[in-house]
């Protein structure tokens, strides 16, 4: 589990420092943007100010337009009268009655300034009467007094009098006078200032309560910076903006021609720029947006980075999980080499036990031979799994013959469909022609591990194996059909699409007992369809499953298999004829092996045909025996440190001193991958044998390539030393090695066997344990004496039985009388096969 969070590590820390860098440059980005933001704030700001300073530049235009036409207007009225008055039509003092109006007082004024009707102005009057004298009308503004108009009256080309009209203070301050600006609004107020007396003439309602009041300075707000701004003498009317005074309004001055007036003007700031600031809005909300699409820009290019990353990451993993699946391919085909070694040597020694021993003994070597052998599949089956995961499974095409291949699989199956008691049926459609290229063993795999499945699966009834030709492809191929019928437990409906699933068993709870990985289907599978072929199933639950696998073959040639029926009962015959072990005292073979344990086990293997059996537990070895001694077959492992079976050839084959030139050279490997044989073969080896071997399968080969003048049938020989009851050197020991006493000896022994064979059986007819038990200790003594130590171990087995039966306790009788029971006649057996030996050895009767 750690090891598995520790590729885990690198991609979580990488995907962290990605984070972090690329918030970092989110966060630089929006700083970035912040501060565009407020740059392109600040510029709008300004420019807004700017146009709002414009805009309120035109507005104290138009206001000064409008209190000039107010003043000309009054003049106007004035000049009328003076030109009435001028003129006769009316007398002044109508005329100055005509002006006069409350808050209004008219008045004439005589060329000193003195008053001759109406008003008398002050002292500080006399100037602008002056003035007016040269022609000039004007308008004045006195402190405490209002605001006076001035027009001269002509008599002829000479002025004669002044017109004047006072608006009082009075009336321009309660806004009765014609100077009251009538369109005082909340978000817009005028005042009308004099700048030569520095007072508000006209203000507007409330003015000293407004906030345009400054009262520190008695003043208009911004009265000195709008003055300052028109001395600066660069507009005629001005505007300003200062937040610092009023943030909400605009300030505007404005001189009213003719006369020295000012119009100041204060106008809300929003209500001026109404136009102006939905365009700043807008450009506040397209920014805004901007700014929101690079949010969900860099939100999506970072989503996109993390999925690039994640991609990347599950890259690295996938990459990583091959990686260990490649490593896991290998550790298990090593493994797979190193667990073999072993179990071709507990195998190899366990078929000894199954060829020397009996009753018991034997039988759990046969299990101990069951259990390898499944092993050795389960073996199999992962190697095989872990070779196609891995890709390095690969499909050879080779020539073979359909019919061999047929053989086998009937061999492999019917046998164990017989143990279960169940019928085996094999049809094979005798058209289909024999020469056939494909992966034999692939194909042969396939084939048997359904049929194996059908046997398991099936409690009783019969498998059917179908062999027939579905299709003729273009280019001389063929599909062939296989079809395996059986009357087993069947597949749920459910089941059937995790039926090829790896490691996945079905119907567990009828299952339980019955041995698998739930490997086979997933080889079954996957090789059926890298050899281009199909597999479909069809099952009623409870009745039975048929299995068709279809694989395209090429036809070699036309000749039909034909009554394969018949070939496979040649073929028994042949191997029932090769029951018969052979023997080669004369032939001489080297077994190369690094593994002590695989040297002895073939060399038991072979013990009954009396090879000579020389063995070397290197290449090095190798070379130097075959430099000394020609051997008729040599068996090379393939894996061995230094110098491997593959280097050792090569080297042998080059040997300018070798006793072997011609000798065949036999790969010995627990490596059983599809391909090593033709490996093997093409590298220059005889042929290939894969550990564990099995003895049958050894001598075939050793069968093989002896030269035949060296092959005895094994009728022609005596027993082998394993088979032996006579143990020579054992008798020649107990008779002081004397050949003619041992000969007297055995002579006497045999021929005491049918008195001493039906005393035993007397005793054990009537029970009679107790002489029983001493007539077999007798016979354990002379047997010993003789050489036949079997007989003689028997015998003791028998004796100590026998002892305990007579004096052991009540509770254990019935086994040790199980014992003498099961082993009475086998002892006899031996003592008869002795008797037998010594006549064929000795030519004792
Ligand atoms: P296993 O090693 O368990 O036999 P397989 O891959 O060969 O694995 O088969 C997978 C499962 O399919 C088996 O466990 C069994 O439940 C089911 N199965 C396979 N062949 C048959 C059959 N002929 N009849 C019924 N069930 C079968």
């Amino acid at each position: 589990m750690k090891q598995n969070n520790l590729p885990e590590a690198a991609p979580k820390k990488r995907m962290l420092s990605f984070t972090l860098h690329l918030m970092g440059r989110f966060l630089l980005f929006f700083a970035i943007l912040l501060f565009i933001g407020f740059a392109l704030q600040s510029k709008m700001t300004e420019s807004l100010n700017h146009e709002a300073e414009k805009f309120s530049t035109r507005q104290g235009e138009l206001l000064s337009f409008v209190y000039h036409n107010l003043f000309r207007a009054e003049m106007a009225e004035l000049n009328k009268a003076a030109n009435l008055i001028a003129a006769g039509k009316i007398t002044p003092t109508d005329g100055v009655q005509a002006i006069s109006s409350p808050g209004q007082q008219g008045g004439l004024l005589d060329i000193n300034g003195n008053s001759l009707i109406g008003i008398a102005l002050p002292e500080k009057a006399r100037l602008q009467c002056a003035r007016t004298l040269q022609g000039e009308a004007s308008w004045r503004y006195y402190k405490d007094m209002g605001l006076v108009a001035m027009v001269p009256v002509y008599e002829g080309p000479v002025v004669r009098y002044v017109l004047c009209k006072l608006y009082t203070d009075t009336g321009l301050q309660d806004g009765t006078s014609p100077f009251h600006f009538s369109a005082q609004k909340e978000d817009e107020k005028v005042l009308l200032y004099d700048t030569a007396t520095q007072q508000v003439i006209v203000p507007f309602h409330d003015y000293t309560e407004s906030p345009f009041y400054d009262a520190a300075k008695n003043a208009p707000l911004g009265l000195d910076k709008l003055l300052e701004k028109l001395s600066s003498g660069q507009e005629a009317d001005v505007s300003i903006f200062d937040p610092e005074l009023n943030a909400d309004y605009m300030l505007s001055a404005a001189p009213i021609p003719d006369t020295p007036f000012l119009a100041i003007g204060y106008r809300e700031w929003r209500s001026l720029m109404t136009g102006i600031t939905n365009i700043h809005l807008i450009v506040l909300w397209v920014f805004g947006l901007l700014v929101v699409l690079f949010c969900v820009f860099i939100l999506y290019s970072f989503a996109n980075q993390v999925a690039a990353e994640e991609s990347t990451a599950l890259r690295e993993a996938r990459d990583e999980a091959l990686r260990a699946n490649q490593a896991k391919s290998e550790f298990l085909a090593n493994m797979s080499h190193e667990i073999r070694t072993p179990l071709n040597a507990i195998l190899g020694m366990n078929e000894m036990i199954m060829r020397n021993a009996s009753g018991t003994m034997k039988k759990y070597a046969f299990n101990i031979k069951s259990a390898g052998d499944t092993l050795l599949s389960i073996i199999n089956d992962i190697l095989d799994f872990s070779k196609i995961e891995s890709g390095k499974m690969e499909i050879v095409p080779v020539s073979y013959s359909l019919s061999s291949v047929l053989n086998d699989v009937y061999n492999m199956v019917s046998y164990k469909a017989g143990q279960k008691g169940l019928a085996f049926h094999m049809e094979v459609d005798p058209h289909i022609p024999d020469a056939l290229c494909g992966d034999e063993v692939r194909l042969r795999q396939v084939v048997v591990n359904i049929l194996n499945n059908a046997v398991k699966y099936t409690p009783k009834g019969s498998v059917t194996f179908k062999v027939q030709a579905a299709d003729n492809l273009p280019d001389g191929q063929l599909v062939l059909e296989f079809i395996t019928q059986d009357t087993g437990i069947g597949i749920r409906e459910e089941d059937k699409a995790k039926l090829f699933a790896k490691f996945q068993r079905l119907d567990l709870e009828k299952n339980r007992n019955i041995e698998g990985t739930g490997l086979g289907l997933a080889i079954t599978v996957r090789l059926t369809e890298m050899m281009q072929g199909s597999i479909a199933v069809d099952s009623v639950y409870g009745e039975g499953s048929t299995f068709t696998i279809r694989l395209p073959q090429t036809v070699e040639k036309d000749d039909p298999i034909g009554d394969f029926n018949a070939r496979i009962e040649a073929a028994l015959r042949e191997e029932k004829s090769y029951q018969e072990s052979f023997t080669a005292p004369a032939g001489k073979i080297l077994v190369v092996d690094d593994n002590d344990m695989n040297l002895t086990v073939v060399q038991s293997l072979l013990e009954k045909t009396q090879l000579q059996i020389h063995t070397a537990s290197s290449g090095k070895e190798c070379l130097a025996k075959i430099a000394q001694e020609h051997y008729d077959i040599v068996f090379l492992d393939h894996m061995m440190p230094e110098m491997d079976g593959i280097e050792t050839l090569q080297r042998a084959k080059k040997l300018p001193n070798s006793q072997c030139p011609h000798t065949p050279y036999i790969a010995l490997t627990a490596n059983a991958v599809a391909g090593v044989k033709d490996m093997f073969l093409e590298k220059g080896f005889d042929d290939y044998l894969s550990k564990p071997v099995d003895g049958k399968t050894l001598e075939r080969m050793v069968q093989k390539y002896l030269p035949p003048e060296k092959i005895k049938p094994a009728g022609e020989s005596t027993a082998s030393p394993a088979e032996e009851q006579i143990d020579l050197p054992t008798a020649l020991k107990y008779c002081g090695d004397n050949e003619e006493m041992q000969k007297k000896f055995l002579t006497m022994f045999v021929s005491r066997r049918e008195a001493v064979t039906k005393q035993l059986n007397n005793d054990w007819e009537t029970q009679n344990l107790a002489d029983y038990t001493t007539h077999v200790h007798a016979l354990k003594s002379t047997a010993l004496a003789i050489g036949g130590v079997k007989l003689s171990e028997a015998a003791k087995s028998l004796e100590m039985a026998g002892h305990a039966y007579c004096d052991g306790p009540e509770e254990e009788k019935d086994n040790h009388l199980q014992y003498i029971r099961e082993h009475h006649s086998e002892t006899l057996e031996l003592y008869a096969k002795l008797a037998a030996e010594a006549q064929i050895r000795f030519g004792i009767s």
